[in-house]
């Protein structure tokens, strides 16, 4: 015997939740379908977590969900399936069949229709124009099922006409579907809110109406209430229900903007669905209605779990918690030393979600040519080079690519925090007000001598390890490094870019008392197939790096873990 958990989403409005448990109330009492619980996935009690809970308490391992919502969009799309799946995490073994949406149906159109005929109190229909408010989505998808049930809404009942608009995210809004009613020459308009339960959304509907109204004394403006707990509603659900369990749950993807081209949308094609919160929703602290980024990060945009038919339209982090790039956010992300598979799977996920790619010529080229075909790559290894004019054109155009929207990735060699100036493009960014997110990467000062057979550090050899930017020599003005220290230190040197410098560096170590025959392996273009690696001593690297023509990147370790190199 399965169970049915119905799943809303959550609201901050006391009536909401109210009339949400009357109707799982209203549905337990059928009696028509085993247990029945219900729970959201936020803002409101009792949790989702609870309502399965109490369930599997109960000895349910197999459980009927169902998206307690009108339209297919985000929510029922993405978001609860995000906490169905974080619910499997926590019951082991817990399998559920998803419903789907409840709406576009008949007995909605019927509920509608009584409600409008409450606010219209007797007057009659063909003089009434309907201005039928739904919530607004991203997904054009959604915005058109709207226009779908106003169209059904108008068929065989004799209003004088039934117009979409929306409340949140999408147009005509609430005053503009008004204002176009009265331009074709509407007199009485019953506002209807396309909203299941009372909330903050059907709330500003009523607010956004009445403004408009106060405006237009001529016209007569009403509003309806929302469907609200009814029979109707609780039969739905029951039908709902019944074809969860025998599989069927078709939902409308043949025009969604994950799955299809739209103009203006082509970029949602294949994409999970990223956060949004509704523009003119109530901002307090980190409860925010809509969605928080850090919560369930990464909502997959995939319907009909349980294999029976659905299709993954995006990617989730592991247990839905992967860290996730916005429109509008630069990922700073360490592409370790060179190879593409020693890039982190943090850093090839946001890599794979990226709009526009900024690559370092260190960076794992390879990985750029996997990109989809429509991602704009910049090379950052022709920008022009020089002391600053690079770096402020690599920030202008992360800065510029992030300000038109595009999920930007700029992808470093090594770890970005390590002589990478990572952190002075996370600053410019900052700066511009843009979000950042820091990617670190496996380091080639570490990684390097490791893949050349060397240990940084080896327990009895040396217990330290000192990593040195080479770009200056030892008596350069601006030198920041105490080599007269590190000729007197025993632990081990890691030399980056030294190729030029390495000669004199080695001059200043054996000055400051290195031993002119410690041992020093040469590694250039570590963890590539033309990976060389060159043992030598400190007072003849200078000339070896001569003689074999070493070209960076190369790196150079010095110290007795280099004898170690089996
Ligand atoms: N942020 C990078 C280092 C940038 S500085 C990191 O963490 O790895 C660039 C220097 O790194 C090069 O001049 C070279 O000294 C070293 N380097 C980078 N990749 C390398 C590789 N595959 N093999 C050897 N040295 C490398």
């Amino acid at each position: 015997m399965t169970a049915l958990v119905i799943v809303g989403h959550g609201t901050r409005s006391a009536a909401g939740v109210d009339q949400f448990a009357g109707l799982v109330d209203r549905v337990r009492r059928r009696n028509a379908v085993g247990e029945v619980e219900g729970g959201f996935i936020e803002l409101s009690r009792p949790p989702l977590t609870d309502a399965v809970a109490t369930l599997v308490g109960r000895g349910h391992r197999a459980l009927v969900a169902l998206p307690l919502v009108l339209t297919a969009a985000g929510h029922g799309k993405g978001d609860i399936p995000a906490a169905l799946a974080r619910e499997q995490h926590r019951h082991p073994g817990l399998s559920y069949r998803y419903g789907r949406p409840l709406g576009p149906h008949p007995l909605l159109h019927t509920a509608l229709a009584e409600r409008i005929d409450t606010a219209l109190a007797g007057a009659d229909r063909a003089g009434t124009w309907v201005a039928l408010i739904g919530r607004g989505s991203t997904d054009p998808d959604g915005n058109a099922e709207v226009a779908k049930v106003a169209r059904l809404l108008w068929e065989g009942r004799g209003y004088a006409g039934v117009e979409p608009g929306f409340v949140s995210l999408a147009e005509p809004s609430v005053p503009a579907v008004l204002e176009r009613l009265r331009r074709l020459g509407g007199r009485r308009i019953v506002v209807a809110p396309y909203f299941l339960f009372a909330g903050v959304l059907p709330d500003r509907i009523v607010a956004q109406a009445r403004a408009y109204a106060a405006a237009h004394p001529e016209l007569d403006v009403r509003v309806a209430d929302p469907i609200g707990d009814c029979d109707a509603l609780a039969d739905l659900v029951l039908e709902r229900h019944a074809e969860a369990l025998r599989g069927d749950i078709r939902m409308n993807c043949d025009t969604c903007a994950y799955r299809v081209s739209l103009p203006g949308f082509a970029d949602k094609v294949g994409r999970p669905q990223t956060p949004h919160d509704h523009p003119d929703d109530p901002v307090d602290g980190h409860d925010h209605h809509g969605h928080d980024h850090q919560g369930h990060g990464g909502h997959g945009h995939g319907h009909g779990h349980q294999g029976h038919g659905g299709h993954g339209h995006g990617r989730r982090g592991p247990d839905g918690r992967g860290v996730e790039l916005g429109p509008g956010q630069v990922a700073v992300v360490g592409g370790g030393p060179g190879p593409d598979d020693l890039i982190t799977v943090r850093g090839r996920a946001l890599l794979d979600a990226a709009d526009v790619v900024v690559a370092d010529r260190l960076a794992p080229r390879g990985l750029l040519a996997g990109l989809r075909p429509e991602v704009l790559v910049v090379d950052a290894g022709k920008v022009p080079r020089g002391p600053s004019v690079g770096q402020d054109t690599i920030n202008e155009a992360l800065v510029g690519h992030a300000r038109a929207g595009r999920r930007v990735v700029r992808l470093k060699g090594g770890d970005p925090y390590l002589f990478g100036r990572g952190h002075e493009e996370v600053l410019a960014c900052a700066a511009a007000g843009i979000e950042t997110v820091l990617v670190p990467g496996v380091s080639s000062a570490v990684a390097g001598p490791a893949l050349a057979g060397v240990p940084v550090t080896h327990r009895g050899v040396a217990h330290d390890v000192t990593i040195v930017s080479g770009h200056l020599p030892p008596d350069h003005p601006d030198s920041l490094v105490d080599w007269a220290a590190l000729g007197h230190a025993r632990g081990t040197l890691v030399l980056l870019m030294a190729v030029d410098t390495v000669d004199r560096i080695a001059k200043a170590l054996i000055g400051h008392g290195r031993a002119p025959d410690t041992p020093v392996l040469v590694v250039q273009d570590a963890g590539h197939p033309r990976q060389r690696a060159l043992p030598t001593r400190l007072d003849e690297v200078g000339a070896l790096t001569v003689r074999e023509e070493v070209r960076p990147p190369a790196l150079f370790v010095v110290g007795a873990v280099v004898g170690l190199r089996g």
